[in-house]
């Protein structure tokens, strides 16, 4: 009740299971998490399926803290979505992954992408164009190596969207839709907007179990080639499976199959590698 505190909880009422107590701690820890630097950048290659080659990067966010260990993304970014926390989290994760692939280029690796993934809360914030304008110029990131992964969800409001996707646009920044086909866009809002990439979501990779094309993919596949964007395929696990993508027209691909996402330190390990295929 509200009598209990401030957040209406009391620790003697039954109801605070297990699960409520999890996420109040992860709310309550988060918070000091960028502060106490517990946060990281993890990256996974974007490959070319026809040769293995490297020819990008996804960055992922992972928290390591002293008591909970390290807590999955799935389980902070939603609580953190929830706070708004994920707007000063996401302004981190920005600035870290172009300031380490600045870094890199700068260390005379061949200059390659990070696609950075973006939550709606964050994308649709007054100030978001303005603080990804100020983080290129800060790390002195050039525009075309930086790519934002948003999802489907944007499209619930087509044409604010539209408006800052055409400013990040200006700025020469590539622009993915991440998960492709779990969400509820329809054709004629995707063609209304201003992006570059699809990446098929994982459960549609998972099911090529065979050496049979899932039609639905095929269909993904088709419709970005003939809107003449790029296809990313995320979750290659099998070598079957990136035999079927390449066979029916998509040329990139990240998973397993090549690597996980790795720490920094290892990621240079694997731009070093001339093929991603162990
Ligand atoms: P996502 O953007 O769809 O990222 C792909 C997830 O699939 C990552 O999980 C990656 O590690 C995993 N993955 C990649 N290849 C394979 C594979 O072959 N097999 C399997 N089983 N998994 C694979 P991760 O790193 O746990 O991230 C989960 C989700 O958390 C992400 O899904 C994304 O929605 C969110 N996330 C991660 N980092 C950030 C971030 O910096 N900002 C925001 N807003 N969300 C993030
Ligand atoms: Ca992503
Ligand atoms: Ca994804
Ligand atoms: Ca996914």
């Amino acid at each position: 009740s509200k009598e209990n505190g401030k957040n209406g909880y009391s620790f003697f009422n039954a109801d605070l299971s297990q699960e409520k107590v999890r996420k109040m701690t992860i709310e309550i820890e988060l918070k000091k998490a960028i502060q106490k630097n517990q946060l990281q950048l993890h990256y996974q290659p974007k490959v070319d399926l026809r040769d293995n080659t490297i020819i990008g990067m996804e960055a992922l966010l992972r928290w390591q803290h002293p008591e909970l260990g390290w807590v999955s993304p799935v389980e902070f970014i939603p609580v953190a979505e929830e706070t708004g926390q994920i707007v000063s989290i996401g302004e981190w994760v920005l600035r870290e992954a172009c300031r380490q692939n600045k870094q890199w280029q700068e260390k005379g690796y061949p200059p390659l992408t990070v696609s950075v993934n973006v939550s709606v809360l964050q994308f649709k914030h007054n100030k978001f164009v303005e603080s990804v304008q100020k983080i290129l110029a800060e790390t002195a990131l050039d525009t075309q190596y930086l790519e934002l992964e948003i999802t489907e969800s944007i499209m619930q409001n087509i044409k604010e969207s539209r408006k800052i996707l055409n400013s990040l646009r200006e700025l020469g920044i590539k622009i993915s839709i991440d998960d492709f086909g779990t969400g509820y866009s329809s054709l004629h809002v995707l063609q209304q907007l201003p992006i570059d990439t699809l990446k098929i979501d994982k459960s549609f990779v998972d099911s090529l179990d065979s050496d049979t094309m899932n039609p639905m993919v095929k269909t993904i596949i088709d419709l970005g080639l003939n809107l003449n964007l790029t296809i990313v395929a995320e979750g290659i696990e099998y070598e079957n499976q990136l035999h079927l993508l390449l066979e029916h027209g998509c040329t990139i691909g990240q998973g397993y199959l090549f690597s996980k996402p790795v720490a920094p330190g290892d990621f240079e390990e694997l731009m070093n590698l001339t093929d991603m295929l162990p």
